[in-house]
């Protein structure tokens, strides 16, 4: 009968409703010994000048290998972190072992040029005291403030004026500021001038068909002028082809990350392109360079 079948439905329902909140509770608890027992890794994603071709530097993006489901990605515990105000020491420990990782690569002799972006969450600006544990981390390690670009999407800028007066702070003690994923956001233009904001990270979702569909086209042109006017750094983020590297470069982009150039490698990896790029061989095509 209908009866019956509505009352199934809810079954299933509250059966999947139970099955959600056992697996948040296990995402929870086995979070809980990912950073004491070494379980998160950060990966280093290259952004690469698009003009010259050569990496500037790299974003950390963070792992978890988990002891029995494997290598999980942020889409698998980010939410369960933030909720769970587990992102504050996990972002320390992202924060300090970016920095310590990029101290280890000056001391192997790469190019003291090379940047490193790291991610923060709203949730990690305030409660995580974000301005302290960076200049704690840049202070462990000895790395210039310069070095570090702390990524934030626009729903910081509209956290309130603690969230700003954080990312003020970050600002003053010389670390740069990149708006990730932007325009996707609900923040006002006018965020921009409030806020020392260094880089505009342009959302993936533009980058699919800049240089084939002529929205996107002229969204990412728009989004460059932007930056240009402001006198900020564009990054185009997701570029997946070179056809994406040349309309980027055509529109006058200035960087551009994504696997066109590199997926997210694990250090040795990523230190491999900076020893090739030290040696002269190009790491990705570009400006009529063949493939290194
Ligand atoms: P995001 O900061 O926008 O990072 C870019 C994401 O796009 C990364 O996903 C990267 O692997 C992926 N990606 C890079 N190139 C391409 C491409 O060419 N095509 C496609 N389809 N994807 C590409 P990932 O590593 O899964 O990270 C997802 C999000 O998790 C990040 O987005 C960031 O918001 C967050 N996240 C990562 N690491 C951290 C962290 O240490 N702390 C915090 N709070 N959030 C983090
Ligand atoms: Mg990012
Ligand atoms: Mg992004
Ligand atoms: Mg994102």
């Amino acid at each position: 009968s209908a009866k019956s079948a509505g009352r199934n439905r809810s079954a299933v329902f509250s059966g999947t409703l139970v099955a959600i909140a056992r697996e948040r509770l296990e995402v929870e608890v086995g979070l809980r010994s990912a950073v004491p027992e070494n379980q998160l890794q950060l990966l280093y994603q290259p952004i690469v000048h698009l003009p010259t071709g050569r990496i500037t530097g790299a974003e950390a993006l963070l792992r978890w290998h988990h002891p029995e489901r494997g290598l999980l990605t942020p889409a698998a515990f980010l939410d369960v972190a933030e909720e769970t105000g587990m992102i504050v020491p996990i972002g320390q420990w992202v924060l300090g072992e970016a920095c310590r990782q990029l101290a280890a690569w000056d001391a192997a002799g790469h190019p003291a040029d090379v940047d490193l972006h790291v991610n923060v969450s709203v949730r990690q600006l305030v409660e995580g005291g974000i301005a302290s544990a960076a200049r704690e981390a840049l202070s462990a390690s000895g790395v210039a403030a310069e070095r570090l670009c702390i990524e934030i999407t626009e729903s910081a800028l509209l956290a309130g004026d603690d969230a700003t007066s954080e990312l003020g702070a970050v600002h003053e003690c010389g670390v740069r500021l990149a708006l990730d994923d932007f325009g996707t956001g609900h923040s006002s233009l006018s965020y921009l001038r409030q806020l020392e904001v260094d880089v505009l990270k342009i959302d993936r979702s533009f980058i699919d068909g800049v240089g084939t569909d002529e929205h996107d086209t002229a969204i990412v042109s728009a989004i460059v002028r932007l930056a240009e006017t402001l006198g900020l750094t564009a990054v185009g983020e997701g570029v997946e082809d070179e056809a994406q590297a040349q309309a980027l470069r055509d529109l006058g982009c200035d960087q551009a990350q994504g696997f066109w150039c590199a997926p997210p490698l694990d250090a040795a990896s990523y230190e491999t392109l900076l020893r090739r790029q030290a040696d002269g061989e190009p790491v990705v095509a570009c400006g009529g360079l063949a493939p290194g």
